[in-house]
């Protein structure tokens, strides 16, 4: 239970079972490491081990069931708000609109308050007793999408951190966090699982049957997370359609056209496809370099790739745009129509 139900990690828990053990938390920690490989799971069942009435992260007490259900008075959980897109087309339907929502940043106010004190941020809250523990746990995700206003007024508390809270920053892009903020944290880095685990895992506890088990396991790239994303019918045909278009097997604008609006419109998280891309053309390096698709990682797509028709150049533009497109991502609203542009410019 608690911690003991998480797969993999085993140092990470450790880690933070010792610190229990030897009855002294940090005022805050920094989970950091690539997104989807279970951060913000570990830290929400190490919260668990702190709240429980047992003191074990039982998952059975009132602390924990609450915990479960994030209900909890003492836990704090921020991220990032959602912003609608407004310059989405006019004919989309309102549920088509609501796909093409953009992933906003962590406003100052979540942290400081508003300015005549109607919303309480962080930094009022922890000033007060918690409600019913000893302890109060403050769990902001995705923390590098602070405003550099919200991060400033983050580090006001950080230096002088009244008792009874622990905070947890969550980051897959810790360099993103200012290291003022940084170094007042104990970081603990978690590294992609290892390829059985998550093979282990979807067959075991979700049932998956063996050949798919073993095929997401190679696709995940060490995240369960991942793994969850490409185990949809729909995410995963979506891949093998990209995967023609880029590796030049089905061309058309056309094409282009209909899978960018598949791909915003059916999941809200487009940056996997675009890390897919990534990996994809990777691949395609490694192809062209050894004349052999032996070592290609996206195995499910081996049969679309081949040496003879991969050009070096049009290799090196189409990483760079879809790394350009990765960054402009975060800030542009409209993810269809710069994921349209992307296919357009790198189809082959
Ligand atoms: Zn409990």
């Amino acid at each position: 239970m608690g911690l003991n139900s998480i797969f993999g990690h085993e140092k990470q828990k450790a880690l933070l079972l010792s610190f229990l053990q030897k009855e002294r938390l940090p005022h805050a920690f920094l989970f950091s490491g690539q997104s989807g490989i279970g951060k913000k799971k570990i830290a929400l069942e190490f919260i668990k081990h702190i709240l429980c009435e047992k003191g074990s992260g039982c998952d059975t007490c009132r602390a924990c069931i609450k915990i479960e259900r994030q209900t909890h008075p003492d836990l704090l959980l921020i991220g990032p708000q959602e912003k609608k897109a407004d310059d989405s087309p006019d004919f989309l339907e309102a549920e088509e609109k609501s796909s093409l929502t953009a992933r906003s940043n962590i406003p100052r106010s979540l942290i400081a308050g508003d300015k005549d004190g109607k919303v309480r941020g962080i930094n009022q809250e922890v000033l007060a007793y918690p409600y019913e523990g000893s302890t109060r746990a403050i769990l902001i995700d995705d923390a590098d999408r602070m405003r550099k206003d919200a991060a400033d007024a983050l580090l006001k508390t950080l230096e002088e951190p009244p008792p009874y809270n622990i905070f947890f920053l969550i980051t897959s892009s810790e360099r993103e966090i200012p290291l003022t903020i940084r170094s007042r944290c104990v970081r603990v880095s978690f590294a992609p699982l290892q390829r059985e685990h998550i093979e282990e895992y979807f067959r075991k506890v979700l049932n998956v049957d063996e050949k798919k088990a073993d095929l997401i396991s190679m696709i995940a790239c060490g995240s369960i997370g991942n793994g969850l994303f490409w185990l949809k019918e729909g995410n995963l045909n979506l891949r093998y359609k990209l995967a023609e278009l880029i590796t030049g097997k089905r061309r058309s604008f056309l094409n282009a056209t209909g899978l960018a609006e598949q791909s915003t419109k059916t999941s809200g998280d487009l940056s996997m496809y675009l890390t897919f891309m990534l990996s994809l053309l990777r691949d395609m390096y490694v192809v062209l370099d050894q004349k052999d698709t032996a070592m290609v990682m996206n195995r499910d797509v081996r049969e679309l790739l081949e040496w003879e028709n991969i050009d070096r150049r049009w290799l090196e533009h189409a990483m760079k745009k879809v790394q350009e497109t990765m960054t402009i991502m975060r800030y542009n609203v409209n993810r269809w129509l710069l994921l349209e542009n992307l296919l357009i410019h790198i189809m082959r």
